[in-house]
């Protein structure tokens, strides 16, 4: 089956990355150059009359609110941004310095799950002791904290197997780099899935 589908000029990330998996799963790719409005009656007058309205007098017309929302999400995005720039000690700014939703769309409910609990460092396996009042638990192998960097990318007792699917040094790099479906195939196959 044939997708057709039509990019702007400015192709956006979320395009290249679609790009990236289709050639993933060896899908033919036919790029296409398509003129703009350029010649169609209809598009240039209406091109023509926008233009056109830049210099007319600034009139005391009502507008929707609806209008300022664009300009209201960044400013508060930058706001945001701005307070979690000064956020450095937190552990979670290593992982996800810029703000942004984590797109967990294509994921599985239980994968999307493990993800975001991976990303926010807080698992059953490494905090079910607060809810259960123990101890902090060690690795077995190492007798030190269990963490999810522990277990992501230190412990050497996973060496072998974390190395068919990943080698990184930090989990930002891992998160950024790294397709999930290579998370999750590690963690199967250390066993550790199911208590994440
Ligand atoms: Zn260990």
């Amino acid at each position: 089956m044939h997708k057709l589908v039509i990019w702007k000029q400015n192709t956006s990330k979320s395009s290249l990355n679609a790009i990236a998996s289709w050639l993933i799963q060896e899908k033919t790719i036919r790029l296409c150059w398509i003129p703009s409005h350029i010649g169609i009656p209809g598009n240039e007058c209406a091109y023509e009359a926008a233009k056109s309205a830049i210099s007319l007098l600034i009139s005391s017309f009502k507008f929707p609110p609806t209008d300022l929302y664009q300009n209201l999400t960044s400013y508060y995005q930058r706001l945001w941004q701005a307070h979690w720039d000064a956020c450095l000690s937190d552990k979670l700014h290593a992982i996800k310095p810029l703000l942004g939703y984590l797109d967990v769309t294509s994921l599985t409910r239980r994968n999307s799950v493990v993800l975001q609990r991976l990303y926010i460092g807080h698992t059953r396996l490494t905090h079910s002791y607060l809810l259960n009042g123990e101890d902090h638990p060690q690795c077995k192998f190492c007798s030190c904290p269990l963490t999810v960097f522990h277990i992501l990318i230190k412990c050497p007792h996973h060496d072998s197997v974390r190395w068919r699917y990943f080698v990184v040094s930090t989990l930002k790099e891992l998160f950024d780099t790294i397709y999930p479906c290579h998370i999750f195939d590690f963690l199967k196959h250390t066993s550790l899935y199911h208590r994440i």
